[in-house]
């Protein structure tokens, strides 16, 4: 990895810079007890301010000039040019000249105001550096799409650690190592000052908190929903990054990825007055993009009060509330003083951000019987385990009142799945399939996968295309392998309505996974469109072996098929 490889060269061109003559700064204390002293910043003054980040000269106390740089910057083109610009403003270099720093020293050094520098006594860090380094932490994450930040703290480490969910995944960039402890722990501590619905005045290590902040990355808004774990080796914080503008790219459901039938389903469902609603899926399926982007879809004489937990996307139009609770306390009811104003404001729509309590429960049990549309989201592991989960303890709500007719009137359950690379991605062949492989199945074993494909969906083999592992110029994100060969996400999703499958199960309580629709079903329709790599499916849902043993035994079990195959058990 040559970062400077593409800096042109300059008229002289030195010696390639060996990089043990540098020294190595890995602590704050280390910096602050360099001898002689950091005196003072020199990056505006020798015109190089926009570079302080990466590489930042600096006067000691007797007047001779260091460089302080990250690692793949210390020996680089621009560190000479800087150097030869040092030496021609009359300054002397010290021995050694250049040191490593890791980045978020860096960071925070180059982002104080005037140049603070480390004191001998206490971190020296100002609130103003410090949320400098919060700010690039935000910056960076929201550059390469992810959809959170988690900040864990190893109080009884020298480091910590900063990872991101990139398209699902979690991932530790070296930009950030080594993050030293202490200054995590000062940076988390100034980014709560500026948290809205937050519980504690301060940031607490030993407390779970909640809140939400605001920042801009490049022009654009974004609420950063956090949540704090007291875990055993410190406080464990995610940030989840939501976009606070309409994102063009996802303004329609066509364009997270449902099908023309399943938009019809929401458009039908739509337009009927009263009743909710309810999308399902795990932690970080999109469920709140798609409700958002519903409720955008409704015609313009409907009056839309949002209560969220917190507000997660601007919708244009909508009322929208933010639900601020301790969790912490005991149930006191947050819901209950906002729905006593809400039944007065002659709206037609609520969005409820999430059911995941008996207090969000009566609130939305409140709402969905005084014949307003509802909408909104739980954790539920498919659409027809949707009343299951409401009528589950934790939430309390009685069975009776899901099941009456009307109350329910649309069930989802969504996934997010990668989307494959178009100029990448391979076709599906044996020998693609056992490079990729870790688990040593042979090209006989990938060729019978490869027909459960053909017997379980109809789906010729010719269709299907895999990830290239190693990506393109593309889709490569220069720091995160993981993700090569993916190109964004998109819904695989199933829809269920009550009002027809009622009539189905009559004699069931809640109503059975119609697999035709499933969101299973849904995903590999993607695959048979060379879209998405069947592998992630079966990641996703379960392996298509095992789902070939289940519909034989299901078979069998009617007694209308018998296959040596499914009879074993
Ligand atoms: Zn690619």
């Amino acid at each position: 990895m040559k970062p400077w490889s593409s800096v042109p060269q300059l008229a002289e061109p030195s010696m390639p810079f060996d990089l043990a003559q540098a020294a190595t700064i890995e602590r704050p204390e280390q910096l602050a007890a360099l001898e002689p002293p950091l005196q003072r910043l020199l990056a505006r003054e020798l015109g190089v301010l926009p570079l302080a980040d990466r590489i930042c000269p600096v006067e000691r106390a007797n007047g001779q000039v260091t460089l302080l740089a990250r690692a793949e910057y210390v020996g680089s083109d621009q560190a000479d040019a800087l150097i030869r610009r040092i030496q021609a403003a009359g300054y002397a270099l010290s021995e050694p000249v250049r040191y490593v720093v890791p980045a978020p020293l860096l960071l925070a050094l180059s982002r104080s105001p005037g140049g603070a520098l480390p004191a001998r006594h206490g971190s020296g860090r100002t609130p103003t550096a410090l949320a400098g380094v919060f700010q690039d932490l935000v910056e960076w994450g929201v550059r390469q799409g992810a959809t959170d930040l988690h900040l864990n703290v190893y109080r009884d480490a020298p480091e910590s650690e900063v990872r991101y969910t990139v398209a699902g995944r979690y991932v530790a960039p070296d930009r950030f190592r080594p993050m030293p402890t202490d200054l995590l722990m000062d940076v988390l501590s100034v980014a709560w000052m500026d948290i809205q619905g937050g519980n504690g005045a301060v940031f607490d290590p030993l407390c779970e908190q909640q809140g939400s902040l605001l920042r801009q990355v490049d022009g654009r808004a974004y609420t950063l929903r956090w949540a704090s774990l007291a875990a055993d080796r410190g406080p464990s914080v995610c940030l989840r990054f939501l976009a606070r503008d309409a994102d063009a790219q996802f303004a329609t459901l066509e364009g997270l990825g449902y099908q023309p039938g399943q938009v019809a389903c929401f458009e039908r469902v739509l337009c009927s007055e009263g009743g909710a609603v309810v999308l399902a899926g795990t932690v970080g399926s999109g469920k709140s993009t798609t409700l958002a982007t519903l409720i955008r879809c409704l015609p313009g004489h409907r009056k839309v009060i949002t209560l969220e937990e917190p507000v997660e996307y601007r919708i244009e139009g909508a009322i929208q509330n933010t639900i601020a609770r301790d969790p912490g306390a005991a149930a006191q009811g947050p819901y209950a003083a906002k729905l006593r104003t809400l039944k007065r404001s002659a709206m037609s729509d609520v969005l409820l951000g999430e059911i995941r309590d008996a207090d969000s429960g009566v609130a939305f049990m409140d709402l969905a019987g005084s014949g307003v549309n509802v909408y909104t989201t739980v954790h539920a592991p498919g659409a027809h385990a949707i009343v299951d989960r409401l009528a589950s303890r934790f939430i309390g709500m009685p069975r009776d009142f899901l099941l009456t007719p009307g109350v329910l009137k649309l069930l989802v359950f969504q996934v997010l799945l990668p989307v494959l690379c178009p100029r990448c991605a391979a076709p599906a062949r044996e020998a693609e399939l056992c490079r990729g492989d870790a688990t040593g199945r042979s090209v006989a074993d990938w060729t019978r996968w490869l027909g459960w494909i053909e017997q379980l969906w109809g789906i010729d083999r010719a269709a299907l295309r895999l990830r290239n592992r190693a990506g393109c110029a593309h889709c490569r994100a220069e720091q995160l392998p993981t993700l090569a060969g993916y190109w964004g996400r998109t819904v695989a999703a199933e829809l269920l309505e009550p009002g027809l499958a009622a009539l189905a199960s009559e004699a069931g309580h809640a109503y059975l996974p119609d697999p035709r629709h499933s969101a299973m079903a849904h995903a590999m329709e993607k695959v048979g469109r060379g879209l998405v790599d069947p592998r992630d499916v079966e990641a996703r849902f379960m392996a298509f072996e095992t789902l070939l043993l289940r519909r034989q035994r299901l078979a069998a079990a009617d007694g209308t098929v018998r296959t040596s195959a499914g009879g074993a058990s």
